[in-house]
């Protein structure tokens, strides 16, 4: 199969219905008229990390891939009516693009420029700004041990925001099913395999669905998939905490803020609601319960710190929580996409860390054109083959959040 495109009659299974499984079957319906499977275990997305997510986008990362991959979902994500429409529907994800602003203490200032001029090198507008040019630019922050901030623009090759990611996903799957997909709920436990390659995936039901080739989108739930097929996957289920706020007013050209101590906050509309969030306190645990938010993260940690930041944050009201999986690559906190190590016709698109909702455009085209052709087409997405794994080489991300 590699290097040859595939035969439209072949199947192609994808195991899982989320941004990532969506995409790739629009691309790859689209592009090569390939009408896949989708295999969704909950159609209702209930725990879904794309049903669940901040779905912010930058270009602030500290790796090229990463950079690029942003710069081409942008791109996509900026003209999704027009891309994604199913007739007379164009949908409508509200991007906006108010940019991300990092924060930096005396200690984190190079790091910030040296993100700063790999990004300028991959044609993405990020200005540094001093505590005095932040004072005037955003005069509602403080500037406390603050010496550097660096702040997405938005241009014509890059643009930093946040969007709807539930109606990106749907967009996706209306569409990839308007092509001829077909979205299927059911849970894959198990493979039959021949000489290496699988030849169907065993759902929970016990069916068998043929395949010739298989995706591995499941999101925080691929370890166990690649398991079966005897590859140890170093994707968990991490939860993250995000609040919603109601402040006294609107922060006026509020981006979405990295604090140096690791929180974030980001306004949601224009009448002074805000999320935010943090990593954990403490030991970051697998398959923590979705359904137990730490409040005291908020009440003892966040709230005094996000006061410190913006004094009018001192007067604030949560108005609702919820908890998400970051499908979490313990080994490098970048996505794994290519070939499945070991198999012949199995795909991963998986472990994208708190990144996958705005990498869904480049990496679903990209895993479209691997699958369909053996090869990128469009960008070179291999900086995230599995290969990375057994070669010990990990892909070093600076800006994780
Ligand atoms: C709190 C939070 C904030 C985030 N903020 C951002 C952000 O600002 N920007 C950003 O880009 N990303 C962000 N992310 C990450 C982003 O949401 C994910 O990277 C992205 O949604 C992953 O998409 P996915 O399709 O791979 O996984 P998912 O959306 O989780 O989809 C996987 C699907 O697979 C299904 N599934 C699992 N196992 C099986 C099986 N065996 N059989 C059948 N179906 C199965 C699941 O039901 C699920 O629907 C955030 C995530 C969280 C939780």
């Amino acid at each position: 199969m590699r290097n040859q495109q595939l035969d439209p009659s072949r199947h192609l299974v994808i195991i899982g219905g989320g941004v990532m499984g969506a995409a790739t079957a629009s691309f790859l319906a689209t592009r090569y008229g390939l009408r896949a499977t989708v295999l969704e275990r909950d159609a209702s997305y209930a725990t879904a990390s794309s049903a669940l997510s901040v779905c912010a986008i930058r270009q602030q990362f500290s790796t090229e891939i990463n950079i690029r991959i942003s710069q081409q979902s942008l791109a996509f994500y900026r003209d999704i009516g027009e891309r994604l429409a199913v007739g007379a529907d164009r949908p409508s994800i509200g991007l906006v693009e108010p940019g991300y602003l990092y924060l930096a203490t005396d200690a984190g200032a190079r790091v910030l420029q040296e993100n700063q001029a790999l990004q300028a090198r991959c044609g993405a507008a990020v200005a540094l700004l001093s505590p005095h040019d932040l004072a005037v630019r955003f005069p509602w922050l403080s500037t406390e041990q603050i010496a550097l901030g660096s702040l997405g623009l938005s241009t014509a090759t890059s643009g930093e925001g946040w969007f709807d990611g539930y109606s990106a996903l749907q967009a996706f799957r209306q569409h990839a099913i308007a092509h001829g997909a077909r979205f299927v709920e059911a849970e894959a436990v198990d493979f039959h395999t021949r000489h290496g390659a699988v030849h169907s995936v065993v759902t929970r039901q016990g069916d068998r669905i043929a395949a010739d080739a298989v995706l591995i989108a499941a999101g925080a739930w691929s370890s166990p998939l690649a398991g079966a097929l005897g590859v140890d996957l170093p994707i968990r289920a991490r939860k993250r905490d995000v609040f919603a706020l109601q402040a006294n007013g609107p922060l006026p050209g509020c981006p979405l803020v990295i604090d140096p101590s690791g929180f974030w906050f980001r306004p949601d509309g224009d009448t002074g609601q805000f999320l935010c969030g943090s990593p954990p306190r403490g030991a970051d645990i697998d398959e923590a319960p979705l359904d137990q938010v730490d409040h005291g993260l908020f009440d003892e940690w966040l709230w005094p710190r996000l006061a410190e930041r913006v004094p009018q944050f001192d007067a604030l009201r949560v108005t609702s929580s919820w908890a998400g999986y970051y499908e979490y690559n313990t080994f490098d906190q970048n996505g794994l996409v290519g070939r499945l190590p070991g198999t012949d016709n199995v795909f991963v698109a998986a472990g994208f860390s708190g990144h996958g909702l705005q990498q869904a455009p480049a990496v679903g085209l990209g895993m479209a054109e691997l699958i369909a052709t053996g090869t990128y087409h469009t960008l070179d997405v291999s900086p995230l083959g599995l290969e990375r794994i057994a070669a010990n080489a990990p892909l070093v991300e600076r800006n994780v959040i």
